[in-house]
């Protein structure tokens, strides 16, 4: 099945196909769907050189060849993969309905990746959907992702998108579109759920002591599986913390769109928040709130109960002490999301120390800003670079003196702390005009412009310059409330 057409060797995939060695029930091999006429969209080279990917010699049609998986990667095993999970609170068996692991690639730094097609056709899971995805929700997973890489929020990249000539059938007519999706592995909370239910304790033990030494190889505690649940934990309560401190909605955190290597995963109905309000839910099925801003860290609390109850079989023997350990270790998440996320806020305010009226005041400020509908953005760059202009709030003016005094008794200048909030307050965020306006340039106009210039603007959202910040305005004719899709 090689191509000779292209020079394919030269981009040096070292591939590997690790998840081949887990029990048959957790993936499906198969090749994928061809694609007729793929067309490189956009194309992530700093990405890929950093993982150690030379495409100078390859062509854009051939890259677009190889990233819709018509031109086989030399010796890769591409498969599906099988997970279940809880959406919306309800379990159901899932996996790859539209996506395909194409290989494993490891760096010379020795890091194992994930490097998968989504949009590529059907497989053994696709239950009954066409395995299909439209340009516009790639694009946005790509424009996304990226922003939140350099957001230094841990997430899945994208490395390329590529259109196919085929049609997507949804509501109206769509073209239809293949992403590259890059991650440290696609093992999710719903991994294992389907492990214990569909392949017993057998594959669940296999599927836990690969994760572990895929993700987790430095666990100290003597029993390993306690050790790698606690980790996971960790790895959530930093995530979560990022996201709240980032304004960030995932949308749709079913287990199976919780990643246990903690990296942020399934850009779907997921949307930055503009003005400050917990409640905001973007997702047009999200008709409870369930996955509101506010719930996160507490449905991030109920997916790692899920995942401690699917591990208890391998904790311990003895069922009961097992069942203490998980809801010890699942205790821990909320105390933990807490300490991240304040020490987040301190950052943001240009504290160095910690006191223990910080809480409160970070309270004070959110509410004050809930009070005024102020923009959640807006007001931690206005905090940075412009503070005085919050005074014409008279809501503002006593907690303003309260944090003055709080920044004078620190030993270092505002100019050092004017200098972590720039590192943490980003200049730039991708507002949800911004990005509809640039997909609909793209989707409905041919015209990448737009998405080119957002995707550059959103590489440097610490740098603040007059273009970040104009860039950055809210927009003043959004249609409200904004509603996002999962795009299937
Ligand atoms: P998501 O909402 O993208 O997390 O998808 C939830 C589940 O539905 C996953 O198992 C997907 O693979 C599957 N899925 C989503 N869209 C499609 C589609 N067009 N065809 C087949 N499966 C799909
Ligand atoms: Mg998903």
């Amino acid at each position: 099945m090689f191509n000779n057409r292209t020079n394919i060797e030269s981009v040096g995939f070292q591939v590997d196909h690790s998840y081949t060695q887990l029990p048959k029930v957790l993936y499906s091999v198969m090749e994928p769907t061809k694609i007729s006429k793929p067309s490189l969209v956009i194309f992530n080279d700093a990405l890929a050189k950093s993982l150690d990917l030379d495409f100078s010699m390859i062509s854009d049609s051939d890259k677009a060849e190889i990233l819709s998986g018509n031109i086989r990667i030399p010796h890769s095993i591409p498969l599906a993969q099988a997970y279940g999970g809880h959406q919306f609170g309800r379990f159901t068996y899932l996996g790859d309905g539209r996506a395909l692991l194409l290989t494993e690639h490891i760096t010379t730094q020795n890091k194992r990746i994930d490097i998968q097609l989504k949009g590529s056709g059907p497989t053994p899971y696709s239950r009954g959907g066409d395995g299909l995805a439209a340009l516009g929700p790639m694009l946005r997973e790509y424009l996304i992702s990226e922003a939140m890489a350099s957001l230094n929020i841990p997430t899945t990249r994208s490395l390329a998108v590529v259109m196919t000539n085929q049609k997507v059938r949804r509501q109206t007519d769509l073209d239809g579109a293949v992403l590259t999706r890059i991650a440290q592995s696609h093992i999710r909370v719903g991994t294992f759920q389907f492990a214990i239910a569909q392949g017993g304790v057998e594959t669940l033990k296999a599927l836990t002591d690969y994760t572990i030494s895929r993700h987790y190889p430095n666990i100290k505690e003597e029993n390993l599986y306690f050790g790698f649940l606690n980790e996971v934990i960790k790895a959530q309560a930093k995530l979560i913390a990022k996201w709240q401190l980032a304004g960030f909605i995932h949308g749709v955190m079913n287990t199976d769109n919780m990643a246990v290597s903690g990296e942020t995963i399934d850009y779907g109905p997921c949307a930055f928040m503009d003005t400050y309000e917990p409640k905001t839910v973007f997702s047009s099925i999200d008709y409870s709130g369930r996955y509101a801003y506010v719930n996160q860290p507490a449905i991030a609390a109920w997916n790692l109960t899920r995942f401690a109850e699917t591990l208890l079989p391998v904790l311990d023997k003895d069922q009961f002490l097992a069942q203490t350990m998980a809801q010890n270790a699942v205790d821990t998440f909320l105390p933990l999301y807490k300490v991240e996320w304040l020490s987040g806020m301190r950052k943001k305010l240009g504290l160095f120390s910690e006191q223990s009226e910080d809480e409160a005041m970070f309270s004070e400020l959110l509410e004050i800003m809930h009070k005024l509908k102020l923009d959640y953005h807006l007001t931690f760059i206005t905090l940075t670079t412009n503070i005085g202009e919050l005074e014409n709030h008279s809501e503002f003016v006593e907690w303003l003196t309260k944090y003055r005094i709080r920044r004078s008794n620190q030993r270092e200048s505002v100019n050092e702390s004017v200098e972590i909030m720039k590192s943490v307050n980003p200049a730039i965020v991708p507002r949800n005009h911004l990005v509809e306006e640039a997909l609909n340039h793209a989707v409905e106009l041919n015209d990448l412009s737009k998405l080119y210039h957002l995707i550059e603007l959103l590489k440097n959202p610490f740098l603040y310059t007059s273009q970040q910040l104009l860039a950055n305005m809210p927009s003043t004719t959004s249609v409200i409330p904004y509603k996002t899709f999962c795009g299937t």
